[in-house]
């Protein structure tokens, strides 16, 4: 008799899906599942956190469109990847869960790290349930991956008690369950695209959003050369940039508010009218924007704004669809009109304002001569994993993209702490490129442990800590002194304020890391050299910038708030 264990079935299962790699902590009851996830050819990398674990499985699902595997012990390991989970969820990027959970004949009894998994995971996710029997396991694996793939994508969750862990069944008995297909393409209604194309037709300020479901979808040849042909001007969002060039002529993020405010006509590509763009609302958009909404989840239609058209399916279909429109009739958005002239003249002087900050070379930094100088030195093809507050939304306005895919942020759900995971998984998947992290002080410090994890499997990723010493902004190393002078710190420190000048360059070298002390242009300069040209391991710059340094005068403040 052929026999099989439940971990068994349980990785051989999720090898038969295509899921190729495994992020996770083991501990009771779950040992056997990664052993045995590797010995059926699947990729295991250990982490320091869970949440970490659950970040970069979702980040490969992100990347490859399949998802990754989180595995963790029961109770506290499934509650620290409930954070990953519900960043997954909000990000609509696949990702399946393995929870190893108390054995069932001690459920309800007070079992070692014993808690209520599948309901828990519910909130988190589209699908969540524990096999009813070994026999069950294929077919429950199946089903995760492929909710988490099929519609919109996001968490799903598979629970396995500890005592089905090392139970064996007889192999003849488990019926085989084949890998499952990627999504089907749906396409948009005929007359829903010729409308589409007649609202954009007679616009006289069109724009083109361009979002991470539009990367997601792989949609980046057809719409480049639907932009190309059509000759309208885009903008992505944070994740949407790379889906083509940041430097694309048509591109025109350097005047995001005012394209917002003034388009007459948008067509919005794989992303929701939710904060990431203002609600779609006044006081950021006009009241009477015509919004051509591509979605393929029919329930995100009309969310904030009505849209004049509703094309639901998939993206990349879709751009095909809108492309042979648009070929038929030889129809082009002249590139001599008055809305082409009002974006041009605001990029200008937005370029100004940034280039003059950029230039300053006084001490201690600024963001913008940081990135800036680190813009210079980085390959096109490089990922950006970026994290942080001014950090993330600096860096995003300094740091191009060209590549789709290419850049990992804080997201939907606007999560600290993803930055390392996310790396992690992008250095396991694509091995050619260079993954940059560019990350605030404070938002390093939710996953810095994971520092061990790329020194242990030697991932040349180089850590760029923005270091203002602070959450938004710290306070400098003498002010902090007569702090701790005036009374207890506990008392007299901001909230805001970390550490000032900590030392997280040390953190690297601590585990055989390379680590640098950055203060000027120059050390900067070295410093990124060095790490970029090391493949055999990670490297950290701990960049000390002024404390006080801050965004640029915004025509708006960061989160408007728009009567819904
Ligand atoms: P952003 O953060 O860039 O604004 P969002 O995450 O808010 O983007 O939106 C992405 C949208 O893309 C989601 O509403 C999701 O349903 C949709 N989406 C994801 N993949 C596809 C696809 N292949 N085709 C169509 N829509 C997609
Ligand atoms: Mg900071």
């Amino acid at each position: 008799m052929d026999e099989v264990t439940g971990a068994q079935l349980m990785a051989e299962s999720l090898k038969v899906q295509k899921v190729e790699y495994m992020f996770g902590i083991v501990g009771v009851p779950v040992i056997e599942v990664a052993v045995a996830a590797q010995a059926a050819g699947i990729k295991y990398v250990g982490m320091r956190n869970e949440q970490a674990a659950c970040y970069a499985a979702s980040a490969i699902g992100y990347l490859t469109g399949r998802p990754g595997a989180c595995l963790v012990v029961s109770g506290p390991g499934l509650v620290h990847a409930l954070g990953g989970m519900a960043n997954a969820n909000m990000n609509c990027w696949p990702v399946v869960v393995i929870g190893g959970s108390s054995d069932r004949n001690q459920e309800t009894a007070g079992a070692f790290q014993e808690f209520p998994q599948v309901e828990a995971c519910r909130l988190y996710s589209k699908f969540s349930a524990r096999p009813s029997s070994l026999e069950a396991i294929p077919s429950v694996i199946e089903k995760a991956v492929r909710t988490s793939m099929y519609g919109r994508p996001g968490a799903c969750y598979v629970d396995i008690a500890g005592d089905m862990v090392n139970a064996n069944v007889d192999r003849s008995k488990v019926r085989v369950v084949s890998c499952c297909p990627p999504p089907p393409v749906s396409l948009a209604d005929h007359g829903a695209v010729t409308e589409a194309i007649s609202v954009l037709k007679a616009a006289k300020r069109p724009l083109v959003i361009v979002g991470k479901g539009a990367a997601y979808g792989r949609a980046e040849n057809a719409l480049r050369e639907f932009v190309e042909t059509s000759g309208l001007p885009f903008l992505p969002t944070p994740m949407g940039k790379g889906v083509l060039p940041d430097d694309h002529h048509n591109c025109v993020a350097a005047a995001r508010s005012r394209a917002l405010l003034q388009a007459d006509a948008v067509l919005l590509l794989g992303a929701r009218l939710n904060w990431i763009l203002h609600f779609g609302l006044p006081p950021r958009f006009n009241p009477d924007v015509k919004v051509i909404q591509v979605d393929l989840c029919a329930e995100e239609m009309g969310n904030n704004v009505r849209p004049a058209v509703a094309l639901l399916g998939d993206i990349n279909a879709i751009v095909i669809q809108l492309l042979e429109c648009v070929h038929k009739d030889g129809w082009k958005y002249p590139p001599d009109t008055e809305w082409w002239s009002t974006l041009k003249d605001k990029i200008a002087a937005n370029a100004k304002i940034s280039q003059a900050l950029a230039l300053q070379t006084a001490l201690p930094l600024n963001y913008y001569a940081v990135f800036h100088h680190i813009s210079q030195l980085l390959p096109q093809d490089c990922i950006i994993v970026s994290e942080g507050a001014n950090t993330m939304d600096i860096g995003r306005t300094m740091l191009k993209n060209y590549l789709p895919r290419h850049r990992l942020d804080a997201g939907t759900f606007g999560t600290m702490g993803v930055g390392l995971g996310f790396a992690i998984a992008a250095r396991s998947k694509n091995r050619g490129q260079r993954i940059v992290c560019v990350e605030g002080d404070s938002a390093f410090g939710f996953s810095g442990m994971e520092v061990e994890t790329m020194c242990r499997y030697k991932l040349p990723v180089v850590i760029i800590v923005v270091n203002n010493n602070g959450i938004y902004s710290g306070v400098n190393p003498e002010t902090w002194k007569e702090l701790a002078k005036v009374g207890d710190l506990t008392t007299t420190a901001p909230p805001v304020s970390l550490l000032p000048e900590a030392r997280y360059d040390e953190v690297m070298t601590a585990f055989g890391g390379r680590g640098f002390l950055v203060r000027t242009l120059e050390e900067l300069r070295i410093s990124l050299e060095l790490s970029l040209s090391d493949w055999e391991r990670p490297s950290l710059l701990n960049v000390l910038i002024d404390p006080s340094s801050d965004r640029k005068q915004q025509e708006f403040p960061w989160l408007t708030r728009a009567h819904l």
